[in-house]
């Protein structure tokens, strides 16, 4: 779609690269959307940080600009969950910005709010102003759809100040055609054409053609100002408008306020040569809503040919279709509410398998593999300057017999009562975790604590196991358990050597009378 700039720019660093492909969405979404793919093309696969989000967003948000919003929204809720999962806030930032403009581009003016003031509390200080406009933007917009033209025209106002001395960009184009077009919904017929002239001045002082929206939104404010040779004036244009290098839909937009405009100064022919030309577009491009407002505008131009048969039968025509359009509003509205739920569902089922992966069934303590992770993340953060690990490795005492003289039905019941006692300890610890290695084999993990801390906490972990009233389990029941601890670095330092030092230890517990903890030897 339209022409592709191959612009060579040379960037120091990712971050300037990733700063200038956000900007060129404001400068020429071809380039920046272009600059995105490139970008991702050249991505390690594996490669699965927030730099290939950020471009994917950018990707999506133009996307959606231009076609279905239904995938794009799915797809930033996708990034936004991973963005809130990662305390990545400029990313959070970014998606509820495009959520805001999808939800602003379908009618939904609560979400649309919504996504705008996150959009605007999550930005930090330290953003561009560039980026900070395009903030202040998508929630002037949201506000003056809501109907709050005050607080509408107060974030204009914000947005426009930031990127005054920004002339490369277009989004000064943007804020004050969105805001005299807010002002137009407001009835204030001088604001409007305030920030109508002001549009006009910007674009001659930097020689920039007015694009189709702007020149529907000015010629929307001329009529009303009953400037009706203006209003013709500025949509001419219109006429000669290219699909490949307009929006169809901004075109067709102009068109529609070109037939209202003929249609008001008489000229009935040329309002239905107009007519003819939006439908044609209309139907190539798919253009439901303008088609619709087309009907509206033939019933018109027969009604004032006194032709009143057929102005019915084209009233009765836009009826039908205005009615199919809202039906399909709310319909695409609630598929790409569908959607979004779809992916943060996905998400939680994808969350819950992972954590299922990392626990163990019967205890719901952590699992082997979890731990041995867990292990080795803290043991890294040590060899960089991090706390001490201490761990105990902890067996059940006889466990056997209480298997054989009971069940094997009430083993289990000691095991989850036991994986109780052993967690409570370690929720009080950062970092700190009980996990079951298999058996009635458990572990502890107990970082930033000396060995003295990890040995007194082990034997009252000790203690609270052989003091623990097992009678409701069964009655005369006696559960015991010996544990081995060892620490990181003085013991060893990998994760292996520390659970061997640990195991060793347990069993030289286990030789010297069991129920009890040893903490040194080998
Ligand atoms: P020691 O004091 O030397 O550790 O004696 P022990 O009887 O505990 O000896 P050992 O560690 O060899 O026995 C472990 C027993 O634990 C063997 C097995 O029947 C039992 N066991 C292993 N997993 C489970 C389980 O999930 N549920 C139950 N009820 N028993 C299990
Ligand atoms: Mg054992
Ligand atoms: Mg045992």
């Amino acid at each position: 779609m339209g022409r592709i700039l191959m612009v060579v720019v040379e960037h120091t660093s990712s971050d300037a690269r990733l700063a200038w492909v956000e900007r060129q969405f404001w400068i020429d979404q071809d380039v920046a959307l272009a600059a995105a793919e490139d970008w991702l093309a050249e991505l390690d696969p594996a490669d699965d940080g927030a730099l290939r989000r950020r471009l994917e967003v950018q990707r999506a948000s133009i996307m959606t600009r231009r076609g279905d919003p239904r995938q794009g929204a799915a797809t930033v809720q996708r990034i936004l969950d991973w963005a809130e999962e990662h305390g990545d806030r400029t990313l959070q930032s970014r998606c509820h910005e495009v959520l805001g403009s999808i939800f602003e581009l379908v009618g939904d003016r609560a979400l649309a709010l919504e996504h705008a003031v996150a959009t605007n509390d999550l930005l930090d200080a330290d953003e561009s102003p560039l980026m900070r406009s395009a903030a202040r933007l998508t929630l002037a917009d949201a506000l003056g759809s809501a109907g709050s033209f005050d607080e509408s025209r107060r974030r204009y106002g914000e947005a426009l100040r930031l990127v005054i001395d920004d002339p490369e960009t277009g989004i000064r184009y943007t804020i004050l055609n969105n805001l005299a077009y807010t002002e137009y919904l407001a009835d204030n017929q001088d604001a409007a054409l305030a920030a109508v002239e002001n549009l006009i001045a910007l674009s001659t002082l930097h020689d920039r053609p007015i694009g189709m929206y702007a020149r529907d939104t000015i010629a929307r404010v001329y009529l009303t100002a009953g400037r009706l040779d203006e209003a013709e004036a500025t949509l001419l244009a219109a006429m000669e408008a290219k699909p490949v290098d307009y929006l169809p839909d901004s075109i067709a937009a102009a068109l529609v306020t070109l037939i209202e405009t003929y249609r008001r100064q008489g000229c009935l022919v040329e309002a239905q040569t107009v007519v003819d030309q939006c439908l044609a577009l209309t139907t190539e491009h798919g253009l439901v809503r303008w088609a619709t407002e087309v009907a509206r505008e033939q019933a018109e131009i027969f009604a004032a040919l006194e032709d009143y048969k057929a102005a019915f039968e084209a009233y009765r025509s836009y009826h039908a279709q205005s009615v199919a359009l809202t039906a399909g509003e709310n319909e695409s509205r609630g598929s790409i509410l569908e959607a979004m739920f779809q992916a943060a569902e996905s998400r939680r089922e994808s969350e819950r398998y992972r954590e299922m992966a990392q626990r163990d069934p019967l205890t719901e303590l952590h699992n082997r593999r979890f731990a041995d992770d867990h292990l080795g993340t803290l043991l890294t953060e040590l060899r960089e300057g991090g706390p001490p690990v201490a761990i105990a490795m902890l067996d059940v005492d006889h466990f056997k017999r209480i298997n054989d003289d009971l069940t094997h039905a009430v083993g289990d019941q000691v095991l989850q009562v036991l994986a109780r006692i052993l967690a409570d300890p370690m929720k009080h610890l950062p970092g700190g975790i009980a996990a079951r290695l298999g058996g009635e084999e458990f572990l502890l993990v107990m970082p930033g604590v000396t060995a003295d801390d990890a040995f007194a906490l082990c034997e009252k972990v000790r203690a609270a196991v052989a003091g623990y009233d097992w009678s409701a389990i069964n009655a005369g029941l006696r559960v015991t358990a010996s544990l081995g601890v060892a620490v990181a670095p003085t013991d060893a330092d990998t994760g292996a050597a520390l659970l061997r030092v640990a195991d060793v230890r347990m069993y030289v517990a286990k030789r010297d009378g069991r129920n009890r903890v040893v903490f040194q030897g080998d």
